[in-house]
């Protein structure tokens, strides 16, 4: 089985994961302060903050925005759950921005035309979760200055995103948002098991996301609404949670951030090589944002269906009984049982449930060999 996505292990990782078993701290050691300092240097951020998984820190990164009940936050219907689950967690209410036909990411001009009616009812959403789907950046700037405009706040969801550039900056610079939040699931761009940062340059939203991390509790006496009763008093100020992450995994990141260039060049060549391979194919190939440049997580294709005999679903099903790992990102959102009884329905983001009906994830990792490759495409070639 050619899997859609792959972890890539070495000796070092294996060796900085055993370091840690060894030492004197599994958990709330140096390795995460390390890893913290590490990933805001890469991205161009000011403040780190790690978590237990990219859902985690999308769940911090909310509610140190202040999302609460009685507010709106709006995300895109392609992606994964978590980018509109973590509204529901802090008692919210989500709405969707159709995507943008060409890149699939948040439609700019969708978004603007939402907020100019829902400025009229007076119900603007408090935060914007843009997703940076397949690694690839959205439009952030023209987002960006409709947040000016409109009030809102903005989280980018990165998490295939690590390693990406947009207008010369890294993602996760946060020059076009309050924060980005990053994944370090195996399949993600480098792996931590399971993971997550939010990255920021507002050292209050950084301290907020620390606190919410582990229990709400602070140390600082200045911070504290009572007096410290003795040098081990300590005062839960938040309802936070236990999302921390450990030293193993931090370890694990560190070791892997050392090889985020090679992993994302080496993605970056075998999408332009299945650009060429499947050229001639009746196929619509993923399309870039000439502002952007993708750290490639997936390679995501449409089928032309007008022009194949086959349904989508028996090409998925053809590749996968030949051992080909394809995969489909994702189910709209909205379409989720789970979202359908809070009131969504089909025809409500018709670009996005298009897009639905033709997407086909092909397999893509670092250690993928042009042979791999070859057999994906002569299979797709096959199944169609
Ligand atoms: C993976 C992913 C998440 C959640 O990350 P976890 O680390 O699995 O919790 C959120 N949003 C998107 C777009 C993702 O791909």
């Amino acid at each position: 089985m050619i899997p859609y996505g792959r972890q890539h292990i070495t000796q070092a990782d294996i060796d900085a994961v055993v370091n840690v078993l060894q030492s004197d701290f599994l958990t709330q050691g140096p390795k995460v302060p390390a890893f913290e300092r590490a990933v805001a240097d890469r991205v161009g951020a000011k403040h780190a903050v790690a978590v237990n998984s990219g859902t985690s820190a999308l769940h911090v990164a909310c509610l140190a925005l202040g999302l609460g009940p009685g507010d709106i936050l709006w995300t895109s219907p392609i992606t994964f759950v978590a980018s509109a689950n973590c509204a529901l967690y802090c008692g919210a209410r989500v709405d969707f921005v159709d995507i943008d036909p060409l890149t699939y990411t948040m439609c700019p001009k969708a978004l603007e035309e939402k907020l100019e009616q829902a400025k009229k009812k007076n119900r603007l959403p408090k935060i914007v979760i843009p997703v940076h789907l397949c690694g690839q950046p959205c439009n952030m700037k023209a987002i960006f200055d409709l947040s000016q405009k409109y009030g809102f706040k903005i989280i980018e969801d990165a998490c295939h995103a690590l390693g990406a550039e947009y207008r010369g900056f890294s993602i996760g610079s946060c020059s076009y948002s309050e924060i980005s939040v990053f994944s370090f699931h195996p399949v993600k761009i480098i792996t931590t098991a399971e993971g997550g940062m939010a990255v920021t340059n507002d050292s209050d939203l950084a301290a907020r996301m620390a606190r919410l991390r582990s229990h709400g509790i602070t140390r600082e006496p200045e911070l504290m609404t009572h007096e410290p009763d003795g040098p081990w008093y300590y005062q839960q100020i938040d309802l936070g949670f236990n999302f921390r992450m450990t030293d193993i995994q931090a370890a694990l990141g560190l070791s892997q951030l050392a090889r985020l260039d090679a992993f994302v060049s080496r993605r970056r060549e075998l999408a332009k090589r299945y650009d060429l391979l499947l050229a001639d194919l009746p196929v619509i190939l993923p399309q870039q944002n000439p502002d952007g440049m993708s750290a490639w997580h997936l390679y995501v294709i449409r089928l032309q269906l007008g022009r194949i005999h086959q349904s989508r679903k028996q090409v998925f099903k053809s590749m996968r009984d030949k051992g080909i790992g394809v995969n489909l990102h994702y189910i709209p959102v909205h379409l989720q049982p789970w979202y359908r009884a809070l009131g969504f329905e089909t025809g409500q983001f018709p670009k996005s449930e298009q897009y639905y009906r033709e997407a086909l994830t092909l397999p893509l990792f670092y250690a993928m060999t042009e042979q791999e490759q070859d057999r994906v495409v002569a299979s797709l070639q096959n199944a169609i």
